[in-house]
């Protein structure tokens, strides 16, 4: 029997490959390896759930079994693989030994925690980052009976958009983080100030500039103390402190790998002949981009690729688009360090555009009403990878 192509993750970048590549080859036997449910669901769903009390089930679009069933895959959810052998071409999963004809790596990013949680509270920290955690989360607040406190810990996207939902979704929440104002990394601190001053128009507390001293059991809660002191009691604390490319199976084989992810090249293609790589784990020509447009646009390339027609995939110049309804926000931000940012507008209502030397647009950011431009301005913008 010919051993089958094999993609390890089930998240959107390797079910999204599946998909793709059954849609070129009906008949080739295919795998699909991964540690979760399996079920078919939109990550980016998760922060927008608690607004509505969303139980999960309304999240998962299919299950493993009937993915399985519509792409013609074995499916095997709930399976960890443990090692690959990139020489032998198998893998490793307990006791069990499977060969591959060609691997790919969707194995995402995890939370990265940089701090430690006591045992006796592990129950009551969470991070949400994907369908299981939801469940857990959720099975949380439910517990609760009444609307939570909750302590988010990180104010990038995924920390601003769980704040904006769970305060929509009735919860008492408060905002912890060293950066002075919300979205550092995507936005200039004018404007995030702008979407921190509606979050706290919205009720939240918001504590910038702090860092968490540490979290300890406060009856059957959590004191979460700060660096000056202070110590906030909350319910449940929610940690979104970044993600981490899960690079470890990669790196165990000898694949070139760094902080960034598994290194590949345009077509895909990891330093080990045979095994490709593609979004939150994958960092392509220097990029590690973790948004849904460039995975989906690998998986299309790499279905190409791997059924005959190499082919390099293209980002281009997409904005990421907030949802923090409270303020909407979206930005492009410059692939490298801008000459200035150019600021316009006034209230809420703001422009940021970043520019070279000789005032060529190289990204933007933009809030409130100002969110009308993303199409004009991304227009003009630079691909991220052309
Ligand atoms: C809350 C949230 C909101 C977001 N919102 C947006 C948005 O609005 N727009 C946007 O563009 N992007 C958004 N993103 C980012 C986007 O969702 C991710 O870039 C994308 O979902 C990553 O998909 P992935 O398949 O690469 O990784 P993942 O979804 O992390 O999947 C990785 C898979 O690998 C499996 N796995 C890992 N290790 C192993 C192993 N050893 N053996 C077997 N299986 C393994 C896991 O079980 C999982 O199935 C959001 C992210 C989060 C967390």
């Amino acid at each position: 029997m010919t051993a089958p192509l094999t993609i390890i993750g089930s998240g959107m970048a390797g079910l999204g490959l599946l998909r793709q590549l059954r849609q070129l080859d009906p008949a080739r036997p295919m795998t699909l390896i991964t540690a979760d449910s399996g079920d078919d669901y939109s990550k980016p769903l998760l922060s927008t759930g608690f607004a509505k009390r969303l139980p999960p089930t309304r999240l998962a679009a299919r299950s493993a079994l009937e993915v399985a069933d519509e792409l013609e895959a074995v499916v095997r959810p709930h399976t960890r693989v443990e090692a690959i052998d990139p020489a032998a071409r198998t893998l490793k999963i307990g006791a069990e030994t499977l060969p591959w004809s060609e691997l790919v790596l969707a194995t995402g990013a995890a939370p990265a925690w940089p701090f430690r949680v006591p045992e006796a509270i592990a129950g009551r920290v969470f991070s949400v980052n994907d369908l299981d955690d939801y469940r857990a989360f959720h099975a949380a607040l439910e517990a609760l009976g009444r609307p939570a406190r909750v302590a988010v810990i990180g104010i990038g996207l995924v920390g601003c958009e769980f704040a904006n939902d769970l305060a929509a979704g009735g919860h008492a929440v408060a905002l912890v983080a060293p950066e002075p104002a919300p979205l550092p990394r995507l936005i200039p601190e004018a404007l995030g100030h702008a979407l921190g001053e509606a979050f706290r128009e919205a009720g939240m507390a918001l504590h910038t500039g702090r860092t968490l001293a540490g979290l300890e059991a406060e009856g059957e809660g959590v004191a979460v103390g700060l660096d000056d002191g202070a110590s906030l009691s909350a319910d449940l604390v929610l940690v979104a402190t970044g993600l981490k490319p899960r690079t470890a199976l990669a790196e165990a084989a000898g694949l070139r790998v760094s902080q960034r992810g598994i290194h590949t090249d345009r077509r895909l293609a990891t330093s080990a002949p045979g095994i490709h790589a593609l979004g939150d784990v994958a960092c392509v020509e220097g990029i590690n981009a973790m948004y849904v447009q460039p995975l989906l646009a690998s998986a299309k390339a790499l279905a190409k690729t791997l059924t005959g027609t190499p082919t390099p995939v293209a980002y281009g110049p997409w904005p990421v688009l907030v949802k923090t309804p409270l303020l909407p926000v979206v930005a492009l931000p410059p692939a490298r360090v801008p000459a200035r940012w150019r600021l316009e507008g006034e209230g809420h209502d703001l422009t940021a555009l970043a520019e070279d030397e000789e005032g060529r647009l190289l990204g933007f950011a933009l809030t409130g009403r100002a969110v009308r431009r993303k199409v004009e301005l991304a227009r003009a913008a630079p691909p991220l990878l052309g």
